[in-house]
């Protein structure tokens, strides 16, 4: 077995008299790529939040690489090894494809603020490199606002890459794309996780993407992790049937 690179222990969190997050734990093996599922509302989001410390926990742990986080900045947490995909909407619109990334890559290398002019020539093998893994080499200098949305995701991807992540966590990295693009962005991500030593934490509604790409699959429900299992286990889990698959599939 390897080491678990992620470990959440008894987390909560309230907002208000709302339990959002029940008690969860649980644990990430090192390379694995693990699933969240649930339906709406179930707490998915907010339980990234938590182990990001965008959401501060009411109780509970977070340990990653065997250091508690619990606490910790979020960009301390991202300078640790672990990045949560930017969301397209973080996207600097007005820039191109390469600066986004550029800027990404300085905010990592930083080490005192400074007001001096980017040179464009800045770490630039480092930024093309996280736009050759994720295919986007060819559009560069496109301004990112005009970049198709499935080129935009993987835009995100290059983002989170150039903060050299050993965790990457993702929030249905696959939404709002065509079916057959979908399969491309997971079969990437894979691939990208093989390449670059990743273990991937992901949020996914598609139960086909989700029975096709992970290891291992964690269900939300109210909040609290009701079942965490291989796809065979999941598949057959009666919560999961009745939930997702109609029930009654055997
Ligand atoms: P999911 O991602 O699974 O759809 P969320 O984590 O976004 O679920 O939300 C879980 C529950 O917590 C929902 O009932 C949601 O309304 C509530 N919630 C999430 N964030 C906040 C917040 N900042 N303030 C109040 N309630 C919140
Ligand atoms: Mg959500």
């Amino acid at each position: 077995m390897s080491e678990p690179i992620l470990q959440v222990e008894h987390l909560n969190r309230y907002f208000g008299a709302l339990h959002a997050t029940r008690d969860v734990s649980f644990t990430v093996p090192q390379g694995q790529i693990r699933a969240i599922i649930g339906p709406n509302g179930a707490g998915k989001s907010t339980l990234m939040d938590l182990i990001t410390n965008r959401t501060t926990p009411t109780s509970g742990k977070v340990v990653f690489q065997g250091m508690d986080i619990t606490g910790m900045a979020p960009h301390k947490i991202v300078h640790k090894g672990m990045t949560k995909c930017f969301q397209i909407s973080k996207l600097f619109n007005a820039l191109t494809v390469y600066e986004n990334v550029q800027i990404a890559r300085i905010e990592m290398n930083r080490k005192t603020f400074s007001l001096l002019p980017v040179r464009d020539t800045y770490l630039k093998a480092e930024v093309v490199e996280c736009l050759r893994l994720v295919g986007l080499q060819d559009k560069m200098n496109e301004v990112a606002a005009y970049l198709s949305y499935g080129d935009q995701r993987r835009l995100d991807i290059a983002i989170a890459l150039a903060m050299d992540p050993k965790l990457l966590i993702l929030d249905e990295p696959a939404a709002g794309v065509a079916r057959e693009e979908a399969y491309t962005l997971m079969q990437l991500i894979r691939d990208l996780a093989a390449k670059r030593d990743m273990t991937i934490l992901f949020i996914e509604h598609d139960m086909d993407i989700v029975f096709n790409y992970a290891d291992e699959i964690s269900v939300l429900r109210d909040g609290a992790l009701i079942a965490s299992g291989t796809p065979e286990e999941i598949k057959n889990n009666a919560y999961v049937q009745e939930a997702y698959l109609g029930g009654g599939v055997s």
